[in-house]
């Protein structure tokens, strides 16, 4: 259980640094968490990043603007668990997209 918990944050604080820009999609890699998992929180964190004039907009709940720093804890406190989902919910299509795509 508090592995899992551990697994879930850590889930969740790549996300943020992705969405506030602390660290690009490209850069994020991991050993440890699967292909699918990776690939998911990359276009999840793509998807929380809305950046106008330097500053950034939180999608979720449309607060900000943000420093890189403000919104990454912004989103690490206050969206926890809908970072988590919508990793979750992302890691499924992009396996059910490649399932229908095998022949
Ligand atoms: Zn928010």
């Amino acid at each position: 259980m508090a592995r899992r918990g551990l697994f879930r944050w850590k889930i969740a604080v790549y996300v943020a640094r992705i969405a506030s820009g602390i660290v690009t999609p490209r850069d994020f890699d991991s050993k440890v968490l699967s292909r699918t998992i990776v690939e998911a929180i990359r276009n999840v964190g793509l998807q929380l990043r809305d950046e106008r004039d330097g500053l950034l907009i939180c999608p979720i709940c449309l607060k900000g603007p943000f420093t890189k720093r403000g919104y990454f804890l912004h989103l690490t406190r206050l969206h926890y668990y809908q970072l988590i989902q919508l990793v979750e919910a992302e890691a499924d299509r992009i396996v059910f997209a490649s399932r229908i795509a095998e022949p």
